[in-house]
């Protein structure tokens, strides 16, 4: 490929949900492969990689919320910066899934009171079967009022880790790269991969 002088897209993506959900071992997971039981449950962090994304290199930027979310204006300062969010529960703990509906509401808020907000629901743990409290059609009836996908995830054991970061992206990406009006009779954007196996996402 020509080398090209465009600068790298940035995918600010955020991490909300109770204390406790597994948004840190989610992030940790994508970005070090690793699972980790006991990361210090009030620290936030912002994580940034290479990422190619069907054929593009792009970088992700993920941002892991913690306790400082308890200030109402914290929080719509990280929601303003934010570009696609992972609303992450713990499905053995229902009380994290009422949570987010809070949280939901403010992210709606904060980006100009719009309808639809690049978001995935993310219930996590799900290797915990045996405790699990919030069953899939709960969740997916939440999402579908909210007009997002819902994601299934275990931390501890990788399932579909990757696949809720990269979809993100895919979810935010036509935000970013805005199709001003072809017209009736113009082509479809080329921007999403034109085969199969160019569809792919991979930490660089
Ligand atoms: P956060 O407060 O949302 O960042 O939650 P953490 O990532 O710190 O996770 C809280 C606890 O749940 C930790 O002990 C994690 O190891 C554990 N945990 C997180 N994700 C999973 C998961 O998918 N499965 C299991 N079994 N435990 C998890
Ligand atoms: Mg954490």
């Amino acid at each position: 490929m020509a080398a090209s002088n465009k600068t790298t897209a940035v995918y600010r993506l955020i991490m909300v949900g109770s204390g406790g959900v597994g948004k840190s071992a989610l992030t940790l997971q994508y970005m070090y492969d690793e699972f980790v039981v006991d990361y210090e449950p009030t620290k936030a962090d912002s994580y940034r990689k290479a990422v190619m994304l069907d054929g593009e290199e792009v970088q992700i930027d993920i941002l892991d919320t913690a306790g400082q979310e308890n200030y109402a204006a914290i929080r719509d300062t990280y929601i303003r910066s934010g570009e696609g969010f992972l609303l992450v529960f713990d499905v053995t703990d229902a009380e994290s899934f009422s949570d987010l509906t809070d949280l939901y509401e403010q992210i709606l808020r904060v980006k100009n009171g719009g309808t639809n907000i690049p978001a995935i629901l993310v219930g996590n743990k799900i290797d915990l079967a045996e405790r699990r409290k919030v069953t899939l059609d709960e969740a997916e009836q939440k999402a579908r009022t909210w007009s997002i996908r819902y994601i299934e995830t275990s931390a501890k054991t990788k399932h579909n880790v990757d696949k809720v970061f990269c979809e993100l992206m895919r979810i935010v990406r036509p935000f970013k790269n805005p199709v001003r009006d072809p017209g009736p009779a113009a082509p479809r954007p080329t921007k999403s991969p034109k085969t199969k196996k160019d569809r792919k996402c991979i930490i660089l």
